[in-house]
Formats: structure tokens, C-alpha cells, sequence
């Protein structure tokens, strides 16, 4: 099967899956939908951009053009390398999401000089190298937004808990910012992460979980989100990049316009199968790293598969690779040992969070 990869044609915002097929002298791009030939690349002139080191997915460019190619599965990168050895680097190990960090600069200057570059790089290099303090300004927004119809649950020792939990994974990542998690009360049976480290549970996800494993588990994989950004991801893809630039330049009231007025944020959220896999992946190993029981993440999909929430507001957040795939709860299957993540009495807490 060729390999499924995103195309960016480098002069619009626009973003088209194709499969990518390599022959011996070229790699074909074709539309799945009507095998229609989207670009022929011929092999001596493709590269892959930039240090594999940084990205988990780094775009596969053809020289002299601005058109970017990226392929989201590591399976493919890894089949795409070994059919073509240019595309060698595809299948070299991603470095940790902290190093990469680590490599911003402090001043604005910097900042800005290393944005520039990225944009050039493509979405997938763009997002973590966004200033965070950007970042969290856009979720803050956007919470309030999301928000502003709706109550939230203040019960402390609740709040306390999940937000001790939250912080304890994204740690355990590398993460080195503070997460939030904010609960909001009712349905659906949803959760979501928004940029700058804000998740957001609504109270019925908490209600219909059978254990706190559950919870504990729809948590790590949010803060499987969360470590790989893929919440600014998702807006740099919905927005585009002009977008973004105009963030980094201070044109930040423009952008929260477009927002709102530009329809649903929600949307824009949506997380593929790919950043699917790989939160539900980092949930899980995230919460072994910290002994805790891991088996939630499943369990919550076997248990909610039939509860799936329908109406438009909650297509993103927890379902958005909906539905949950008996590959997903393949995947996440752990057996329900080690220290439950949260105490009976934090259990408690979070019930009652909303009363
Ligand atoms: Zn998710």
C-alpha cells in the first residue's frame, strides 16, 4: 500500500492527502480519492528537510520548491526510507519532545528569526517553536470562548487532584510548562487540550467512567497531546501559516477575529488518526513510567464505544478519531495493575467536583 502523507503545494494554505508510490526514478503523488497525479518528484531531487533529530515527522521536499511532503505514520517513514535510500533520514529515531525545547533561544529576536525559518520548514516544525507564552494567550482565548455559555466546576480538592495528576505526566514527558485542566459541567462525554497546556473535561466523561483509571487514562492521552503539540499543530494546519506569522508580529487580535468568526474552533481541533495513535501511545507508556495503572484508556473506549457523543460540538476532543478503533483498544490494552492514579479520596474529590 503507498504510503499515505500530507501535501502542502508551498504557494496556498491548502493541505491534501495523497499517496506517495516510489519507483525507481521518481516518487509519484497521487490523490486517493480518483488516483488522479497530484506531482512527480523526481529522485535525485528530493530531500528530506532539515535534521530528522527534531520532528517525529520531518516534511520530504523536492529542491527548488516550495511543495512539502509529510508522511505522519513512522511505519511508512520507515517502509518510504527503506524503498528510497534519499528518504534515509525518515526513519531515524525523533529526539525527545524536551531537548527540542531546550533548543529555543530566550530573546524575542531570536524567537522570531527561528519562527521565520521554521515557516519555512512547514507546519510540522512550526507549532513546538512557537513562543509558549503565544501559545497559551491563544488556548486562554479560546477557552473563554469555548466557555463562555457554560459553568465550570470549582470543587477544589478535585480540581487539585487531576491537576496534580496532569501535571505529574506532563513531567514525566519532559513537558515543561504548567498544564491546566479545567472541568466543565454536563456533556458530552468529551475532553479536549487546547494550546498553551489547557485541557478540558466535561463532568459527564467523569460520571459515566467506571474507575478513576479511566479517568486517569482519557488524562494521559491528553497530555499525550499536550507534549507533542498537537493543538497549535492543528490550528497552523486549520489556518494556515500567515495566520501564525501574524501572531508572532503582534497582529494577535486579527487572529482571535478569524476565531470566532471564522466558525467552529473545535474543528480546527480535530487530532487525526496519527496524533491519535501517538497520544494514546504516550498516555499509556507515560502513566507505566509512573507506575500507575494504565489500562484505562481502553477500558474507556470499550466501555463509552456505544456512547459516543453525535452532535457537532463534540466531534473533536477525545472522539475525534471517531469511532475509537478496535485497533486503538488493541493498542492501549493494558492489564488493570499498579498503584491506582488517584486515592479514594481524590476519587471522591472528583465526583463531587461540580457540587
Ligand atoms: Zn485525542
Amino acid at each position: 500500500m503507498p504510503s499515505l502523507a500530507r501535501y502542502y503545494d508551498g504557494t496556498t494554505a491548502r493541505v491534501q492527502e495523497v499517496r506517495v508510490r516510489p519507483t525507481a526514478s521518481e516518487l509519484v503523488l497521487f490523490d486517493p480519492a480518483d488516483a488522479s497525479i497530484v506531482a512527480r518528484w523526481p529522485i535525485e531531487e528530493i530531500d528530506v528537510l532539515g535534521d530528522a533529530a527534531h520532528e517525529s515527522a520531518p516534511p520530504v521536499v523536492r529542491r527548488g520548491g516550495e511543495a512539502r511532503l509529510v508522511v505522519e505514520d513512522p511505519e511508512q517513514r520507515r517502509q518510504l526510507a527503506a524503498l528510497v535510500p534519499r528518504l534515509a533520514a525518515l526513519a531515524a529515531v525523533p529526539a525527545p519532545a524536551g531537548r527540542r525545547i531546550a533548543m529555543l533561544g530566550s530573546t524575542l529576536a531570536v524567537l522570531v528569526g527561528v519562527f521565520w525559518l521554521a515557516i519555512d520548514y512547514g507546519t510540522e516544525y512550526v507549532a513546538p517553536w512557537l513562543p509558549y507564552s503565544l501559545q497559551a494567550k491563544l488556548g486562554e482565548s479560546v477557552f473563554e470562548e469555548l466557555v463562555a455559555d457554560k459553568d465550570e466546576c470549582h470543587g477544589e480538592a478535585g480540581l487539585a487532584a487531576i491537576n496534580d495528576l496532569a501535571n505529574r505526566l506532563a513531567k514525566a514527558a519532559g513537558y515543561e510548562h504548567e498544564v491546566t485542566v479545567h472541568i466543565i459541567e454536563g456533556g458530552p462525554v468529551n475532553a479536549f487540550t487546547l494550546p498553551g497546556g489547557i485541557l478540558v473535561f466535561y463532568s459527564d466523561l467523569i460520571e459515566q467512567a467506571k474507575n478513576s483509571s479511566q479517568v486517569a487514562g482519557v488524562l494521559a492521552h491528553e497530555i499525550g497531546h499536550v507534549v507533542h503539540h498537537h493543538p497549535i499543530k492543528g490550528m497552523a494546519r486549520a489556518y494556515g501559516l500567515e495566520m501564525l506569522a501574524k501572531l508572532v508580529s503582534g497582529g494577535y487580535s486579527d487572529i482571535l477575529n478569524t476565531l470566532s468568526s471564522g466558525g467552529n474552533i473545535l474543528l480546527a481541533l480535530r487530532n487525526g488518526r496519527a496524533f491519535e495513535r501517538d497520544a494514546d501511545a504516550t498516555g499509556v507508556s507515560l502513566l507505566e513510567k509512573l507506575d500507575l495503572r494504565a489500562d484505562g484508556i481502553s477500558s474507556f473506549f470499550e466501555q463509552m464505544i456505544e456512547k459516543e457523543p453525535k452532535d457537532a460540538a463534540a466531534i473533536a476532543g477525545i472522539w475525534s478519531s471517531h469511532p475509537p478503533t478496535q485497533e486503538r483498544i488493541a493498542a492501549t490494552k493494558r492489564p488493570p495493575t499498579g498503584k491506582p492514579a488517584f486515592s479514594a479520596a481524590e476519587w471522591k474529590a472528583l465526583r463531587e467536583v461540580c457540587k
